[in-house]
């Protein structure tokens, strides 16, 4: 094909302007060099891979895990008139056949396989004898066991990169935080790629963090100053959805509840009324959400602490988008934590359970943050942000500072002093000299550090240490039960060199019980 890349994304998909990236992302696959792309569903992803699969000499090869997902892609891609085709378990003896003539006979643009069906020595083997365009890997979060969808049959994809080194491979996922994208980097053996980071912002989404008080009325009050907008209230639990919604209700707002306990027939009922504005706020556990585009949901409430930022950016980004003014609003108590945390922790896989007790912190990060919520959210993602957004709570109504650094250096000198080997935990009992038996077996009880902290509450300590883990203070290894230890930038405050101002949480912290905890 001799023409340029926009001129087959007008003629060919009839769009009339690439999206941020994409056009970079195209060129450098059809020079032939490898990408990570991250960039959130429906960003538009697929073009990237598409177009220059019909730039480039030979068939481009694109793994996906799902064979209704491709069966979308190639369904649309042949009503545009590009050879595509899927091979998967879902074709017969002779279409699998006749499907591998024409791969053969080089007439496909695309094919579209499954990672285990692309690993298996023989296809391996005809790809050799053909020219191949490229390989494109979706949802490559796959590969790693730090993403939420962890497949073992994306890990042989590891070995492509080595088998086919003269062909381009691109990898794509909507989620990976900075662990996970590493992750994937590695295992596909793509120390050399591009990384592109994109489309994550949602600018017509206003996010709001409140202090959780009473959080029935507090939602009564944002639902009263927007009598006549639909949204959606996320729960964390069944039973929470049922009340709400049920008080709701009492108060005359057409309200229903939606959890995956209900019949799927009340459950599309539900849908569709809300897609109809016959219900105006649907209160639901997470289940809801997926496969729902209305595009006028003005609000997206969180009455319960989400799991981790990636639910959290999903769920609020089905407010908005028909572009309009839309409001995510999280209500956050200090109390929903180690809830959140005892559901987690009751799982039975410690590797899962230490990367989502790790994910559930940076949420809590995000929910305690002093500057910019949707520069924390989009740097969660990788992207940055370059100026404050002007349309957050923490951008609209600055947070009072505080000068913290008495508070630091004595949490500093604590993790110091129980030797770097033990997790945030641990350190506030010490620091708030909190009398239990572990402590004492430790000797702990004879650091110096024992009860330098006992003004204040463990939420407050808790608190005070996660910041300093956003600000670079403090890391968490997390390879290793989360311990912590100090960054090298933590000396300058250790010596007494520097001092450190902190935003004032607008949490409010619960003062500090006469009892130490436990
Ligand atoms: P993703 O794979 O990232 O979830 P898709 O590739 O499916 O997203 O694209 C989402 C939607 O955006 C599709 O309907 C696609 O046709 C559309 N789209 C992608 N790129 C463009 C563009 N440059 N102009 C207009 N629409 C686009
Ligand atoms: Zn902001």
């Amino acid at each position: 094909m001799d023409c340029l890349p926009l001129h087959t994304l007008q003629t060919v998909f009839g769009f009339h302007a690439f999206r941020p990236f994409q056009e970079e992302i195209i060129n450098r696959l059809m020079a032939g060099d490898d990408s990570f792309v991250l960039m959130p569903t429906g960003g538009g992803k697929s073009l990237c891979y598409q177009i220059p699969a019909l730039h480039r000499h030979g068939v481009a090869i694109v793994v996906s895990p799902l064979i209704s997902l491709m069966k979308d892609q190639v369904d649309a891609l042949r009503e545009n008139g590009v050879a595509a085709a899927a091979y998967n378990s879902s074709l017969g003896e002779r279409d699998s056949r006749q499907l591998l003539a024409r791969l053969h006979a080089g007439e496909l643009d695309l094919l579209y396989v499954a990672p285990e069906r692309l690993m298996n020595d023989s296809f391996l083997e005809r790809l050799r004898e053909i020219p191949v365009a490229l390989f494109a890997i979706d949802e490559a979060h796959c590969v790693s066991q730090w993403g939420h969808d962890f497949r073992p049959e994306y890990v042989a994809l590891g070995r492509l990169r080595g088998i086919f080194p003269g062909i381009p491979l691109i990898a794509l996922t909507a989620t990976a935080d900075h662990q996970t994208r590493n992750d994937i980097m590695e295992r596909l053996g793509l120390a050399d790629a591009q990384v592109y980071i994109t489309g994550f912002d949602r600018p017509n989404i206003r996010y709001t963090v409140m202090e959780k008080r009473k959080p029935f009325q507090q939602l009564q009050e944002f639902l009263g100053t927007r009598p006549d907008e639909a949204g959606i209230v996320y729960a964390l639990s069944r039973k929470r959805v049922e009340e709400v919604a049920s008080k709701l209700r009492e108060l005359g707002i057409e309200a229903a509840p939606y959890h995956a306990g209900l019949a799927d027939r009340e459950r599309s009922r539900v849908q569709e009324a809300f897609l109809r504005d016959d219900i105006r706020v649907v209160v639901a556990t997470v289940a809801f959400g997926m496969g729902i585009d209305k595009p006028n949901v003005r609000f997206v409430v969180h009455y319960d602490l989400p799991k981790n930022i990636e639910s959290y950016y999903q769920e609020t980004g089905r407010a908005g988008r028909d572009g309009l003014p839309a409001e995510a609003l999280l209500l956050f108590g200090y109390g929903d934590i180690p809830i959140s945390r005892s559901l987690i922790e009751s799982g039975t896989n410690p590797e899962q359970v230490r990367i989502e007790l790790h994910k559930l912190s940076a949420m809590i990060g995000f929910a305690e943050a002093g500057s910019c919520r949707r520069g924390a959210l989009l740097g969660y993602f990788g992207q940055r942000l370059e100026e404050p957004c002007g349309n957050c709570d923490l951008c609209l109504d600055p947070p009072d500072s505080f000068d913290a650094t008495e508070e630091a250096r004595k949490a500093l000198s604590c993790v110091y002093r129980v030797g770097q080997r033990f997790g945030a935990g641990h350190v506030i009992d010490v620091l708030r000299g909190s009398k239990n038996e572990r402590i004492r077996q430790l000797g702990h009880d004879r650091l110096s550090t024992y009860g330098i902290g006992a003004h204040l509450a463990a939420e407050a300590w808790g608190s005070i240490i996660r910041q300093l883990i956003h600000r670079g203070y403090l890391q968490q290894d997390l390879a290793n039960f989360s311990v912590l230890k100090l960054t090298p930038s933590a000396l300058p405050l250790l010596r007494g060199e520097e001092r450190l101002v902190l935003a004032k949480p607008r949490i409010k912290v619960a003062e500090a019980k006469k009892e130490p905890r436990r």
